[in-house]
């Protein structure tokens, strides 16, 4: 079975996640889309997040109605070694993504292949990341193109271990990314079509300002973030 794996804040998640998994799932035939909420993603540990279990309620309600679509608590807050140190210094640990692929391949069938789903704007980070040469080992990369950005972009968004020479991303320059780049040690996929604007940010601050949410987030996660007050205080 092809399964992929979805990390992200999902503070909340949205109608852009969900399409953007909806999209991944039909054109790459993927029988399951684990969601991910990051507990202390790397990049984002200046923002303070709503708590981990609010987020999975969320994901839990927004994919209650898609059987392939699955809220995971891979990155559930747990007592490590690791974490107590880090409570120590009272810096939490932060979750990487390797550590996290690594443990949901563990629990795969040997025919499974796993793909790690991620939007553009967040892969253009992805040098910056981790062991972030071994993640492109560890699995193939579906990534979200967005309007505006080239093959070369994400070419050079690689590891630099991993990177193709400039002169050798010069001509991809002015092609739109789509298709797929394989490389040693690099397989992205390119997912294009999509184009949808929304972000957490933006219905944290409409929820802030009192506006309506529409579709931005399905129903139930409207009712809840209203239940539970969510987004009520300025971040
Ligand atoms: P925030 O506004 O808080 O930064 P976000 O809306 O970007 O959040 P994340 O949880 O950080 O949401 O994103 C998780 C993943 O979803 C990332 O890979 C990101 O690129 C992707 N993503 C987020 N919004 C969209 C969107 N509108 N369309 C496609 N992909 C998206």
């Amino acid at each position: 079975m092809n399964i992929a794996l979805f990390g992200g804040t999902f503070d909340p998640v949205h109608s852009g996640h969900l399409a953007l998994a909806r999209a991944a799932a039909d054109r790459f035939d993927l029988g399951r889309v684990f969601f991910v909420p990051n507990l202390i993603p790397p990049h984002k540990q200046k923002q303070p997040l709503s708590h981990f279990s609010h987020r999975y309620a969320m994901l839990a309600l927004a994919t209650a109605e898609e059987k392939d679509f699955v809220p995971s608590l891979l990155e559930a807050p747990c007592e490590t070694a690791e974490t107590s140190k880090a409570k120590v210094k009272n810096t939490p640990a932060p979750s990487y993504s390797i550590d996290t692929v690594r443990r949901l391949k563990q629990t795969l069938r040997k025919a499974d292949r796993l793909f790690f789903l991620i939007g553009l704007d967040a892969f253009c980070d992805v040098a910056k990341w981790h062991q972030a040469e071994a993640l492109f080992r560890e699995c193939a990369f579906i990534v979200a193109s967005r309007p505006g950005f080239s093959l070369a972009d994400v070419a050079n968004s690689l590891p630099a271990s991993l990177r193709p020479s400039p002169a050798a991303t010069k001509p991809f320059a002015k092609i739109p990314a789509t298709g797929d780049i394989i490389l040693p040690g690099v397989t992205v996929h390119l997912l294009d079509g999509l184009n949808f604007s929304v972000s957490s940010t933006a219905i944290r601050d409409a929820v802030f300002k009192n506006k309506p949410l529409g579709k931005l987030v399905p129903a139930s996660v409207a009712a809840y973030i209203k239940k539970e007050g969510l987004y009520r205080s300025p971040k």
